[in-house]
């Protein structure tokens, strides 16, 4: 594998102290070996002056498949909305779900997000996707009771075969996508956590999205869905919650005490208008670990993560009539360290340390939208200034999938014609 040194950046670290320097970053092996004044070469060399470095971004909640469904399901009430996307998914062949899955895997890329939870049926096909791409997935196959499932045979069946094609693999992470409580019963959540607890694989799940689903939960068992989740035994470090959004303080706790972490996902929560402001100062305070995930383009409609570290912080501070609520300090510790983390990763990737996984993004600092730079409100530049388009070069595991705007790992041209192609298969 070559060795790449990247020159002369300002680097966001991430480490412990949250420091930012100016320096050189070696890699080597796929892994950062030196950063500061790096002397001697390397097989290749990233001229990166003016330019300011920030770890891979960690996308905790997506579903990449649906980026071919853009704008099919805009603007509608919750109901409609769910109905609609139904429908559509119905008639998704594998061609479109290898297609939308190359999509979201390109604009990943040019977004820089190196790391994605994705959950999804077949995701199989979308690990054929992220392979291509060179980005690093967790991908957690679509799990729920078999009443409601299109899908053939048992999903955790289904789930643990893919499992086992995977096992072992440091970029296609097999995971548990357990759907939501509305589709899976307690047996289907604790045959999963008994999976997980043999495997080492992530649950991931959708939880208290809505109010509907909350007092849907509460008629039927007697207990909000977290506090459930909580008395059958379910919750524990091994869990991801997505959304997170109606929770009361005794369910913060409990997520606190269990060690889950949470994807919150204020764009698809602000564009469906369920209502719910995900409480994370409560959360933050509690020491839940916290995430960021865009969720997928029917309800956001973009997988920029630049953007959403932005629309989490105006939204809490605006939800809050408190400006300090979420620093960009903090939003940027959710998309990087906070996503490693729930994901078992933080030792391997979310900050720019010797010995992690060289998952670096280069952004183009010298930008109308982020120049002047200074060293005190570099975060702030990169949360509040910086956008998707100021992405130059995306480094995933130490090899570069895209330098200077020019996509390495994807034909681009052949990728957005195939998505072109499975969006009018899917309306027609
Ligand atoms: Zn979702």
């Amino acid at each position: 594998m070559k060795s790449i040194l990247v020159r002369g950046a300002h680097i966001i670290t991430q480490n412990d102290a949250r420091q930012v320097l100016k320096g050189d970053i070696l890699i080597e092996n796929g892994r950062i070996a030196a950063i500061g004044h790096v002397r001697g070469s390397a097989d290749e060399t990233i001229d990166a002056q003016g330019d300011i470095i920030i770890p891979g971004l960690v996308n905790a909640h997506t579903h990449i498949a649906m980026t071919v469904m853009k704008g099919m399901a805009d603007d509608l009430p919750f109901n409609d909305f769910l109905e609609k996307s139904f429908a559509i998914d119905a008639k998704r062949t594998n061609e479109d779900i290898l297609a939308g899955a190359r999509l979201g895997c390109l604009e990943m890329i040019r977004g820089g997000t190196t790391t994605f939870v994705d959950m999804y049926y077949a995701e199989d096909i979308i690990a054929k996707a992220t392979v291509e791409s060179g980005l690093r997935g967790v991908l957690c196959w679509a799990v729920l009771d078999r009443e409601y499932t299109t899908q053939k045979g048992v999903p955790l069946e289904n789930c643990q075969r893919f499992f086992s094609e995977h096992q072992g693999n440091e970029m296609i992470i097999p995971g548990i996508g357990l759907q939501g409580v509305y589709v899976c019963s307690k047996e289907t959540f604790l045959g999963s956590k008994e999976l997980a607890d043999r495997t080492g694989m992530l649950m991931h799940f959708h939880l208290s999205e809505t109010r509907k689903e909350v007092y849907d939960h509460k008629k039927r068992y007697q207990r909000r869905p977290a506090d459930w989740l909580q008395e059958i035994g379910f919750l524990g470090e091994n869990c991801l919650a997505a959304h997170a959004a109606w929770l009361t303080i005794n369910e913060i706790n409990d997520l606190a005490r269990s060690g889950c972490s949470i994807a919150t996902c204020p764009v698809s929560n602000m564009k469906l208008a369920t209502g719910g402001v995900a409480p994370v100062p409560e959360m933050m305070k509690a020491g839940v670990n916290i995430a960021i995930g865009t969720d997928g383009s029917t309800t956001n409609n973009s997988l920029d993560m630049l953007g959403e570290m932005k629309t989490l912080a105006l939204l809490q501070k605006s939800n809050r009539w408190d400006p300090t609520v979420v620093s960009a300090q903090q939003a940027l510790d959710f998309a990087t360290l906070g996503g490693a983390r729930a994901l078992g990763l933080e030792k391997e990737i979310g900050s720019i340390e010797v010995g992690k996984r060289a998952d670096l993004v280069i952004i183009e600092g010298r930008s109308a939208n982020i120049w002047p730079l200074r060293k005190e409100s570099l975060v702030a530049g990169i949360v509040y200034c910086a956008n998707a388009g100021n992405v130059k070069s995306v480094i995933c595991s130490g090899k570069p999938v895209m330098l200077e705007r020019k996509v390495l790992s994807l034909n681009e041209e052949q990728v957005l014609e195939e998505s072109n192609k499975a969006m009018s298969g899917l309306l027609g």
